[in-house]
């Protein structure tokens, strides 16, 4: 009788705890903890996943943002531009535009109170979103948020997948995008530069959906409309 060896079935990493997990492919990971450690400020961007897998994360992309200790304003031109290129890329809004990922410079992954307003602001009309925080030390935060049918949100487990490809460090790159996008103004933390997380006026009256590239002029505003014209 011919004897097989029967290889252990691989675990889907999907779910922990009947919970659903966030994962980040180990260069997204290496790219959001070089920005973390970078500076003394906090650091915000987007996670970047795969079509079929909305919860695996395969690159950390910033756009230009003010920032302090605690305090995040990005600039709108830069996050239309973004979404334009992620749109010219063959994404859907799903992929780019549901995963806010931000770093505290303390110890304390938890949000503050402005970390909650932005994300019931900005991401409130979103049918789902994901507000994800590591500190320096490592310790995580992330909360999934439905916001169809009844609603709800729950913590969720966050993993670093070695499972499938994935790229090389790329140092210098990430160091051109760090001096290119984080803009540290202390003021911010004082309150003398006033400004909101992202204007409303972006992200439009409604939620993100998959036509949303046909809509996206909507989301522009009147200035980069005429930036575009010119
Ligand atoms: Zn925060």
């Amino acid at each position: 009788m011919k004897r097989s060896i029967r290889l252990p079935r691989r675990q889907p990493q999907t779910e922990i705890d009947n919970r659903p997990v966030l994962r980040f492919a180990p260069t997204a990971w290496a790219k959001l903890l070089y920005f973390r450690d970078r500076g003394e400020s906090e650091i915000g961007g987007f996670g970047i996943t795969l079509a079929d897998d909305l919860l695996r994360i395969e690159e950390f992309c910033t756009v230009r943002h003010q920032t302090s200790i605690a305090t995040i304003v990005f600039d709108d031109l830069a996050v239309a531009d973004f979404f334009e290129a992620q749109v010219d890329r063959g994404r859907a809004p799903a992929q780019f535009a549901r995963i806010w990922l931000h770093t505290h410079p303390g110890t304390s992954p938890l949000p503050s109170g402005t970390d909650e307003e932005t994300f019931e602001r900005v991401f409130g009309r979103c049918d789902w979103a994901v507000m994800f925080i590591i500190a320096r030390g490592g310790r995580c935060y992330a909360r999934l948020r439905f916001n169809t049918g009844p609603g709800g949100q729950l913590e969720i487990p966050v993993a670093v997948d070695y499972r499938l490809a994935f790229g090389p460090s790329a140092q210098e790159a990430w160091e051109a995008e760090y001096l290119a996008n984080v803009d540290f103004d202390a003021r911010l933390q004082i309150g003398l530069l006033q400004g909101p997380f992202l204007e409303d006026e972006l992200w439009g009256e409604q939620a993100f959906s998959d036509d949303w590239p046909s809509d996206q002029r909507a989301f522009l505003s009147e200035e980069r409309e005429a930036r575009d014209e010119r």
